[in-house]
Order: C-alpha cells, then structure tokens, then sequence
C-alpha cells in the first residue's frame, strides 16, 4: 500500500443465516479498523452459495450492524463507486475473469463427474502428498481441446492450477509468515458449471475490483488464504494485507462459540446471535465495548472505555493471536455499569419495549419515576419485569405469609407492627419518600424494633418478596390507596395464628 492510498476494509458475510456474534465482531474489528485510519468501511455480501442462502439473513445483517452502530460507508442500501455490493449480481465479472485464467494458462476446464473428483482413495492420495482426492486428471487434457468441448456444450467447471512443487509463503500482520507446502493444496474450483463463482473467486476478483488495502477475517479462513496467494498470482494483481482474527471460544474456552443456544445456570437460554442479544437487553454502548475486548486489547489493565477512545487505540498490532473465550458474566457486568450511566429518561425508553412485551400497559411517565428504583440493580434491560412487575398488577400474585415475618419475631409482633405500620401509611402527608421514610423511621423507634424488622413485612406485603427496589421510592410510586390495600391483605394473611404454628 503507497503512503497516499486511504484503508478500504470489508466485512463480506454470506446470507445464511442470523448474524452470529462471532460474525459481528469481525465486522467490528473491521470498521474500528477503518474509522481508526479514517478509512472506508465497505458491506459486501457473499450470497454466491444459492443452496444455503437464507432469506431472514439480509436485514436481519443490516438492522444487527446498525444497532451496534457500524455504518458502512460503502454496500446495500447506500450504494457506492464498485458496486453492486451483492455477488449474485456481479456473476458476470466472475465468468470474464474465470475466463481470462483459462486464456493465461493459470486454470483448466475441468470434465470430471462430482463424484469422480472426490472419489479417488484417499490413501492414493495421502501418498502423492496432495491434499484433495481430485486427481487432476483434465489438467493435461490440451487447452484447445478442452475449449472444443466446452463449445460444444459439455458442462465443465474451471480449476485453478496450483503449482505442483515449492511452497507458498503469505505475511499475516497478526501471524506473521505462514507458509505451506504447494503439495499439500488442491486444484480449487473457481467457477462452478452452473456459472456460479465459488467463494475463493468472488472473493479475490472483489478485494481486487473494490480496492481493498486490508483483509481483516476469521481465522477459520486462514486454510483458503495460500491458494488466494495463487489467485492474486495468476491475475498479477497485488495482493491486500492480510489478517486472520483469532477464533472466538465458548465460555468453557474449549470449544468453538458454536451457534447453539447455550443455558445458564439460572436456567435461562444465552444468546448467541445478535439478535437475541439485543432482545435480552444488552445495551449496543456494553456490546460495542465488550465484543471490542475479545482478542484485542489497550493495556494490561483499560477495559472500560468510550467508542470514541477504542477508535482512536485500535490498532492490529494490539489484536492478539490466540483465541478468546466468551464471557457472560463480564459482559452483563460491563451491560450494568452501561445500564447505569443513562439518564433516567433514556433508561425509560429503552426499558418501553420490554415492559409492553410483558403485556403491561404502562404510561412513560410512571416508568420515569420507577427507573430510579432499578437502575442501580440491572444487568440487562429483560430483567426489568422481575424487579418490577408488582408495580404493574392491580393484586400481586399469590405469596408466602412466611416471609412477612422477620427473623427473631413471631406472628402476633409482626402483625401488630404492619398494623401500626399501616396506620402511620394511611395518614403520613405528602405520600413522598422522604415523608414516608421519617414517618417509618420515627415508628420503628417508637416500637423500639430495628428498622429493619419493620420494613421487612412492609417490603414484603406491597412487593411479595424479600429482595425488591428501595422501599420508600417503591411505597411512593405504588400510591397509598394501593398500598393500603397491600398491607390489609397482608395482615388478613397473618390474622390465623394456628397456620404460623402458634
Ligand atoms: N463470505 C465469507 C464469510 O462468510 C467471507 C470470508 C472473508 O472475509 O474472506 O465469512
């Protein structure tokens, strides 16, 4: 790359299926990559493979990216100087170029029955040292006769000659120099017999044609990069940087993130496409942050940090060769501290959707004033109908009267305290927190009961749990009229001694 030429990156996924979170960090690393060299950032989509195309994958791509706020400066939707940014509409630039392979003597005409290229023993093959059970048999048919052939209709494929001896050596600027031996690599397909490219074609004769300076891709590519070296050879075009980003593990660190859903201690499904990310509520700024970490780091001990300074530090040189494993717990930690830092009314807002889809109809105003009450509690956006919900039903939901009574009290103490208690609640004047509060405080004193014995069976009644959001904030946003009504039901369910064993 000369010093004036500008980085031009692309994330180029097929079509196949939901976006994978594997899949979103590579597109990250590209574009931080790009925005960082105030480069261009490039969409391109890989949808050559027609048997395994997906309809649901295209937007669900496209809104992925945006959620996490990777534009792309270059592709669908916004278009740009090489496109169309889609291969199946580029079919015809694969074939001419195909064809100029099999005119410089770089690829042949291959005749050979699907069977007949992978049915050779393999044992045969081990011992010729070749990689493929594909004999190259019609590589020695002569060119012109096998043009006669193709002319006269037979159906053929088109193979790239690799060479039959040496090595081929490429830079990866994450790696360093890898090299293979030639005999060990096959003679590629390069354009089906239906005029489909395969993926190694495409992508080449794309990179090339778009002007990309810089291959930034999963190391489950790195196999497919020798013969790319041969391609760009063959066509004596120069070929991109190249890097292969390590793997992403699953949280064990043994395995591959694989894109079956896995489950969590506490029972729930853990996301594993992007899209299920979001609808559990991890918040794109957490995901940004954390999905930036996996592989790449600033320093021994920086991990929060702005969009904006991940920009400016990201550099391949601090991308880490060995593989990085997945985790959960610290990215519902960074989705908390990210959880925190929204202002209220934001925090309202993206808590909407997760309230109405409990079936809640709730009025912004009112979850303004419960957000407060929560936001230092959440991890993710989905918990929100846990911590809240009893604000949202008329009556709560069935509860344990056992739980009413503190430790070191009994039935009747309990019950005489919420009595009081709801006493002090039907008239304390305003019905605000701090009114409140005084209002409970002055009452445990003059009980002579620890604060705590007191607001436990008050907690309990209104909420139908031990652990719920700050009470006094909770009593207020709850009303009294309900909380009365709360407190009296609670005292029905303490009225029958004999059930508490007294
Ligand atoms: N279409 C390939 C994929 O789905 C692109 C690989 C590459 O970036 O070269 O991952």
């Amino acid at each position: 790359m000369s010093q004036t030429q500008t980085v031009r990156v692309r994330f180029a996924p097929s079509p196949t299926g939901l976006l994978h979170v594997g899949g979103l960090r590579t597109a990250l690393f590209n574009w931080l990559f790009a925005r960082h060299c105030g480069g261009t950032f490039i969409l391109r989509i890989e949808d050559t493979d027609r048997k395994r195309y997906d309809p649901r994958a295209l937007p669900d791509l496209l809104e992925s990216l945006r959620w996490l706020g990777l534009e792309w400066d270059e592709g669908p939707e916004v278009g740009g100087p090489y496109g169309p940014y889609f291969q199946s509409q580029r079919l015809h630039l694969y074939q001419q170029y195909a064809r100029q392979l099999i005119e410089s003597g770089a690829a042949y005409y291959c005749f050979c029955s699907p069977e007949r290229q992978g049915s050779e023993d393999p044992a045969q093959v081990a011992r010729r040292g070749a990689a493929t059970g594909y004999d190259r048999r019609c590589r020695w048919i002569d060119p012109r006769l096998a043009a006669e052939r193709v002319a006269a209709g037979e159906p053929a494929v088109i193979r790239l000659k690799m060479p039959l001896e040496g090595t081929t050596t490429f830079h990866d600027l994450i790696r360093g120099d890898i090299t293979v031996e030639n005999s060990t690599q096959d003679d590629v397909v390069l354009l089906k017999s239906d005029g489909y490219p395969t993926y190694h074609l495409a992508n080449v004769v794309d990179d090339h044609l778009m002007h990309i300076t810089h291959i930034l891709r999963a190391d489950e590519w790195i196999a497919s990069a020798p013969r790319h070296v041969q391609l760009y050879k063959a066509f004596g075009w120069q070929m991109p940087a190249i890097a292969h980003l390590p793997v992403v593990l699953d949280p064990s660190g043994k395995g591959k993130m694989s894109k079956r859903k896995k489950i969590a201690p506490d029972g729930r499904a853990l996301p594993v496409h992007v899209r299920d990310f979001r609808e559990a509520g991890y918040l794109p700024e957490a995901m940004f942050n954390y999905l930036a970490l996996i592989g790449w780091r600033y320093d021994a001990h920086t991990e929060l940090m702005t969009r904006e300074e991940i920009i400016e530090r990201f550099t391949i040189e601090r991308v880490n060769p060995t593989a990085a494993a997945f985790d959960y717990q610290k990215l519902d930690y960074f989705n908390g501290v990210y959880i925190r830092q929204l202002s209220v009314e934001d925090l309202a807002e993206r808590l909407m959707p997760f309230v109405q889809r409990a079936g809640w109809h709730v009025d912004r105003a009112t979850l303004r004033r419960i957000v407060p009450l929560i936001q230092e509690r959440m991890e993710r956006l989905d918990q929100v109908t846990g911590l809240v919900d009893f604000f949202f039903v008329e009556e709560l939901p069935d509860y344990d009267a056992q739980l009413l009574i503190p430790k070191q009290a009994d039935v009747t103490a309990t019950r005489s305290w919420l009595q009081r208690a709801r006493e002090v609640l039907a008239q304390v004047e305003p019905f605000t927190h701090d009114a409140i509060e005084q209002a409970l405080r002055a009452l445990a004193a003059q009980l002579g009961v620890k604060t705590g014995q007191l607001f436990q069976p008050v907690r309990v009644a209104v909420c139908g749990r031990l652990v719920a959001p700050p009470l006094f904030g909770t009593l207020e946003v709850l009303g009294r009229e309900r909380v009365l009504r709360r407190l009296d039901r609670a005292l029905a369910k303490l009225a029958v001694p004999e059930e508490f064993g007294v």
